[in-house]
């Protein structure tokens, strides 16, 4: 019996998912389908560096169906929605597809139009986001002709993707002015809903020094309740305001809007609930769901869609046999955090392990939780791995979906 497949989203998750079981079997044994609305497969990562210059579009946009293995179809269509009695997709431009088992990856959403003003006067003229392609682009020729100012980066709410990007953004824009020899004219702001630098006690301690050392003020327990872009005012549900000349926001994210109409199959913010160690979504047995689609508690991270991949690949298949899921999924996420002037932080945690000091991947390794160089080309040189070994589903030797403990100092160090 061919077992057919389809996977709903072609992104960092999707792509991957889609290719490693195109390895494992052959086209007699199961047909692969992916959808996606487009052609054009971002590496979000480099949207951190895009609005400096220091990237543009044409490095980190590629065509999505030729990072697919050959022997996947590629429908490139909205989807309608998901029926899961049958089932069966439906797309928007009317094709039905039916499956043994379905890979919901299809993402986030960004959605400023539910903070209220953050898309009226002054979007795209002095609010931006560098969380899109078209966003970063704009953001990248205001930055340009800024000469001085208040500059003021907020995260509207959890959960958002790369939860580490607005604070990168901070650090490249203290390195960017001070190239500019603008740093003294410019004053920057973080502005976080959350009651410290970051989500993870250690890391924020790091992460909140590392502000303050380079003169980037932090407010913390600010719930933006609205943006005032005639005044330049971001106002916070408790009536607290921040005044800026040019705002960078991280807007509210939510789960892609089919997934509200595809009965039992989100929660109400559009998130699909999902076991977190072995990844079969609570909807149903035949489906499983990857990367920041799924509800589940760790970072939406393209480093989690990697680890989470392996453990996905494997149950896909154990499900098909009728065998055991494998419960092997722990949260391991890693991200590199770009400090600006050739540096760079690693941190790597799981579900039960903050980030803590040390090593990455062993004892010998890149340093964990402390700005060096060797970190910064690490982050650079991710580029090169995510288009040649993650996407097209290979392994990276010594790096796998369980996070290493050698390296790792329990006992963080004081800062
Ligand atoms: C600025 C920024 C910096 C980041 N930096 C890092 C980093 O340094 N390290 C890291 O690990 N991660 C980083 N990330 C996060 C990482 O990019 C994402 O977590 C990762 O891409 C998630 O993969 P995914 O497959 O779940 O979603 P995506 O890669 O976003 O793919 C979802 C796909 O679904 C498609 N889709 C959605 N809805 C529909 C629909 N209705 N019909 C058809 N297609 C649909 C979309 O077009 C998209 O291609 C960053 C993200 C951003 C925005």
């Amino acid at each position: 019996m061919t077992h057919r497949i389809v996977v709903l989203g072609g992104g960092t998750g999707g792509t991957m998912v889609a290719n490693r079981l195109r390895r494992r079997y052959g086209e007699d044994e199961a047909t692969i389908a992916v959808v996606d609305r487009d052609d054009r497969h971002v590496y979000q990562p480099g949207l951190v560096f895009l609005p400096f210059g220091l990237t543009d579009s044409d490095e980190i946009v590629r065509p999505r169906q030729r990072q697919l293995r050959g022997g996947i179809d590629f429908h490139q269509s909205e989807v309608e929605h998901v029926d899961i009695e049958e089932d069966e997709v439906v797309l928007e431009d009317g094709t039905t597809l039916q499956y043994d088992v379905l890979v919901v990856a299809t993402g986030v959403v960004l959605q400023p139009e539910e903070t209220e003003g953050l898309t009226g006067p002054g979007w795209n003229e002095r609010m931006f986001t560098f969380y899109d392609i078209a966003g970063a682009e704009q953001l990248a020729r205001a930055l340009d002709s800024f000469d001085g100012g208040r500059v003021v980066v907020n995260l509207v709410d959890m959960p958002i993707k790369c939860p580490v990007a607005p604070l990168e953004f901070a650090f490249l824009a203290d390195a960017y002015f001070s190239e500019r020899h603008l740093r003294d004219k410019v004053e920057l702001t973080y502005v976080t809903p959350l009651d410290g630098a970051f989500t993870k006690p250690v890391a924020s301690e790091r992460l909140a020094g590392l502000l303050s050392d380079k003169r980037i003020e932090l407010v913390t327990e600010f719930a933006a309740g609205e943006v005032d872009g005639e005044r330049g005012r971001l106002v916070s549900w408790d009536e607290r305001e921040v005044p800026f000349d040019l705002l960078v926001t991280v807007p509210l994210h939510g789960g892609a809007a089919y997934v509200g109409r595809s009965e039992g199959l989100g929660d109400d913010l559009g998130f699909v609930p999902t076991n977190q160690r072995t990844l079969q979504s609570l909807a149903k047995a035949n489906i499983f769901a990857i990367g920041d689609a799924t509800n589940i508690p760790t970072s939406k991270a393209g480093s989690v869609a990697h680890f989470e991949g392996e453990v996905l690949e494997d149950n896909v298949a154990r499900f098909l046999e009728d065998r055991e899921l494998s419960t092997a999924y722990d949260g391991h996420a890693n991200c590199f955090i770009e400090t600006g002037f050739g540096k760079a932080l690693l941190i790597d945690f799981n579900y039960e392990q903050e980030p803590v000091p040390g090593h990455f991947p062993t004892a010998i390794g890149l340093p964990l939780l402390k700005e060096s160089r060797l970190n910064h080309l690490g982050k650079l040189m991710f580029q090169w791995l995510y288009w040649h070994v993650l996407l097209p589903g290979r392994d990276i030797p010594g790096i796998s979906a369980e996070m290493p403990e050698s390296g790792k100092r329990s006992q963080p160090e004081p800062v």
